[in-house]
């Protein structure tokens, strides 16, 4: 399976100088693996006029519903008319900060595909679950009821993310990613993508994506320096 390399910027990116880091990415025509950049919902439509068709522009949250009265909401049909192609859902930061559970990331990720957009939904123990050693049965539960019946490998993508690992510069074992790659496989099944995300760098990112059924990385921090992501990029199983 062709690997995929996805940018989640965040809370970061203004203007010129964030579409610039989208201008180094559609001019370096990246082949070896499939690209996605999600900057904050401001630049979506900007960053998809500067990517003009070259890097997939996704978005990292949505309402569950198409419309309504919900001020400072932003529905997976206008991520669709801005341009995203995806959206990632049940980010950590959507779970810790803003109280999502299981079931609503199950609901954005059905919005996400009534809208015509692929879903990116994120699972992952925090480190006192893989202390007590229920980072499997955690990530069980929450792919059991984060991932709504109707995935399928062209509409949902997971990304495991330790919550422990996400912006931290520590990282889970090799043995613990391919460990949890393979549970997620495992009630998944074959073709569909797993992405690891926590801080992957360009230092140790080859060695992460050779790991088996690790099918791309979902990346923070170094996503915000096309350089860095680049990087990454090229560390792509090819
Ligand atoms: C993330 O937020 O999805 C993430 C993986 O962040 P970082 O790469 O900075 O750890």
């Amino acid at each position: 399976m062709r690997q995929l390399i996805a940018g989640n910027w965040k809370m970061n990116g203004l203007g010129s100088a964030a579409l610039a880091e989208i201008a180094v990415l559609r001019a370096a025509a990246v082949t070896r693996a499939d690209i996605l950049i999600c900057p904050p919902a401001t630049l979506i439509a900007r960053a998809v006029w500067a990517a003009k068709g070259a890097v997939p522009i996704g978005a990292q949250d949505c309402h569950a519903q198409a419309s309504g009265a919900f001020t400072g909401d932003i529905s997976a049909e206008m991520l669709k008319d801005a341009g995203a192609v995806t959206v990632i859902v049940g980010h950590s930061e959507r779970r810790q900060l803003h109280g999502e559970s299981d079931a609503t990331v199950a609901d954005k990720a059905r919005a996400a595909w009534r809208a015509g957009l692929s879903a990116i939904i994120c699972v992952g123990e925090t480190e006192a679950e893989r202390i007590a050693g229920h980072a499997l049965d955690v990530v069980t539960r929450q792919l059991e009821a984060s991932v709504p019946p109707g995935a399928t490998a062209d509409n949902t993508a997971v990304a495991y993310e330790p919550v422990w690992a996400i912006g931290t510069g520590r990282t889970p074992s090799d043995a613990e990613i391919v460990e949890m790659h393979a549970l997620v496989r495992g009630r998944l099944g074959a073709g569909f993508r797993i992405l690891y995300g926590g801080s992957v760098k360009p230092a140790n990112a080859a060695a992460i994506l050779g790991l088996a059924d690790v099918d791309g990385a979902l990346v923070g921090g170094a996503s915000l320096k096309a350089s860095d992501f680049l990087a990454i990029v090229e560390a792509a199983r090819s």
